[in-house]
């Protein structure tokens, strides 16, 4: 039986160094015993570092950098023989030996395949924006099939930051992951609630939203009457207290570098986000329904939204929504409110792949000499556990 005791035991790292965060999905058959941990050693690029570590130990591997590849060369057989890369602006063709791995991640930051998989726009990453589901593109055109290309996993949101304007091309490169989540029972950052383009609430605010996408069928509601997704983006509303407890979106100091774009846009987020409110990212109201204007949202709607919610502090009951009890507080003025976009980890899906990682075509029969591995073609789908994404580039790499 996997637990926390038998973990500590096997790594050689104490309880408290280990941090645990799964099972995620006790509901799924067989998911109570998927247990994911990690320890600080793996934090900003050091299971990075040590892969690479090791990939320089082999004198027979030449790394290409600037070199993307751009499409497969086969035999009239069919098998695949090489890739055709760019480099410096001229095509170089590759000679594969024994055979091609695809290791060239998701498709983040392929906007037309994200617009063709997913329920909703925007949505957008935390990880590299130079994964452009190129490696798809590649096995597609030698016949590969697809699986689950609509699955992704999830964090909380993001916050678009005009100006910031950091991403060396990224679609939107002004993007920072935002904060605000009430996952922890304990959680104490609990001054603020969701509201749609319109001023409503419309779920509650502590639930979980980890890997599994825990809010999409919150935040990828379409109004077809309306011919518009009310909830992308959706605002988060806080008051004065909260702002001043901290960071609402995180930045260089706040995260230890946990995403691409922290590491990269080399931001501080004020501790006070009074900073933010100045450059305009975030929108501020003495009163609500100064907010509200701001916000262009229906006189007279937020306000009503507030009192709705202040009552609910008062009975400790959210009588809507059923938001945890002791997660709710009265809001008081001046008031916040931050844009929020769904903010995925990285995408789920690409070519299918049998279990030596050999790529599938559309009738699963292996396309001859050609794998693919990792983020490029994963296997996990729809409900993702947190953990596997590593492990699965790792095993089907090896
Ligand atoms: C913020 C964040 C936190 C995460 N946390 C965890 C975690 O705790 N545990 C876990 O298991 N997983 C985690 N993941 C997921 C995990 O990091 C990825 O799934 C994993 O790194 C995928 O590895 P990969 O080698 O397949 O692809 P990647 O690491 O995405 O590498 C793909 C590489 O291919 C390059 N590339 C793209 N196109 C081309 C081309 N045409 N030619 C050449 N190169 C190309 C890209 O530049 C990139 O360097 C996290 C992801 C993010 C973004």
């Amino acid at each position: 039986m996997l637990n926390d005791e038998y973990l500590s035991t096997m790594t050689g790292m104490s309880v408290t160094e280990l941090a645990i965060f799964s099972p995620e999905f006790e509901a799924l058959p067989g998911g109570s015993v998927i247990q994911a941990f990690s320890n600080k050693s793996t934090s900003n690029g050091q299971l990075w570092a040590s892969l690479h570590t090791t990939a320089l130990e082999y004198s027979n591997i030449r790394f290409l950098f600037e070199t993307p590849g751009l499409r497969l060369i086969t035999n009239a057989d069919g098998d695949v023989i090489g890739v055709v890369a760019s480099q410096n602006g001229s095509e170089v063709n590759i000679k594969a030996k024994k055979g091609v791995v695809l290791a060239t991640g998701g498709y983040e930051y392929n906007r037309l395949m994200i617009e063709n998989s997913y329920p909703g726009w925007p949505v957008f990453s935390r990880g590299t924006p130079y994964n452009t589901g190129d490696g798809i593109l590649m096995a597609q055109k030698v016949g590969a099939g697809l699986w689950h290309m609509n699955a992704s996993d999830s964090g909380s949101g993001a916050a678009l930051c005009p100006g910031l304007n950091f991403g060396h091309g990224a679609y939107d490169s002004d993007l920072v992951p935002a904060n605000m989540s009430l996952n922890s029972p304990s959680a104490t950052r609990n001054h603020f609630f969701f509201v749609d383009k319109h001023g409503k609430r419309f779920m509650p605010e502590d639930r979980p939203d980890g890997h599994g996408y825990g809010r999409r069928e919150y935040l990828f509601f379409y109004d077809g009457v309306a011919c518009e997704w009310p909830r992308l983006p959706y605002w988060d509303i806080l008051d004065d207290t909260e702002a001043k407890k901290g960071p609402v979106c995180s930045g260089k100091a706040q995260d230890r570098m946990f995403t691409w774009f922290t590491a990269h846009s080399n931001y501080t987020w004020s501790s006070d986000n009074s900073a933010e409110v100045a450059k305009g990212w975030i929108f501020k109201g003495d009163t609500i329904e100064d907010l509200a204007a701001k916000l262009n949202i229906e006189l007279g709607v937020l306000a009503e939204t507030l009192a709705t919610y202040n009552g609910y502090a008062t009975t400790g009951v959210d009588a809507e929504f059923g938001r945890r009890g002791d997660t709710l507080v009265a809001l008081e003025g001046p008031f916040y409110a931050i844009a929020v976009y769904p903010n995925q980890y990285n995408t789920q899906s690409g070519p299918k792949r049998n279990t030596n990682a050999q790529t599938l075509d559309a009738f699963d029969n292996p396309i001859p000499r050609l794998y693919n591995v990792g983020e490029c073609g994963a296997g996990y789908g729809w409900v993702y556990n947190g953990g596997w994404n590593n492990a699965e580039a790792m095993v089907t790499g090896k």
